[in-house]
């Protein structure tokens, strides 16, 4: 079998295997006042103003509430097939971010609880099974 291969691991990684899969960890930040954001990065917290040392890399639980859905029926770009589904989902962890529902997934509804796990998305060139992120109802 080819080794998978993650399609953003600067976004996310696979901390360790349950009975469902893969548990996606976030790659998130923390300030010091205490402000969480995705991703992580170092040029300004939005709450207090602090850069570089003061924001600190943390992993974030891919587990949240639904707040949107949109689904997606034609697209500008040809490569990138519709229909699709987009969720804005507020993670418990604080953030609230813009990603995929999985393909598979049952229809979801604002107020949900949904989760992050890592999908095959297709194969590169080198025969790896290539992987994302994507959110479905929480099980
Ligand atoms: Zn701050």
């Amino acid at each position: 079998m080819q080794p998978n291969k993650l399609l953003k691991p600067g976004l996310y990684s696979a901390a360790s295997h349950d009975q469902a899969g893969a548990i996606v960890r976030l790659k998130g930040g923390r300030c010091r006042c205490g402000y969480v954001f995705f991703p992580m990065q170092t040029y300004g917290c939005e709450r207090c103003g602090s850069h570089g040392d003061a924001l600190t890399p943390c992993e974030l639980s891919a587990k949240g509430t639904l707040l949107a859905e949109a689904t997606v029926h034609l697209h500008a770009d040809k490569n990138r097939p519709a229909p699709f589904t987009i969720v804005k989902v507020a993670l418990d962890d604080g953030p609230v971010i813009r990603t995929l529902l999985a393909e598979d997934s049952a229809p979801v509804a604002p107020g949900q609880r949904v989760s992050g796990r890592l999908a095959a998305i297709g194969q590169n060139e080198s025969g790896e099974t290539v992987l994302d992120l994507r959110f479905s109802i929480a099980s």
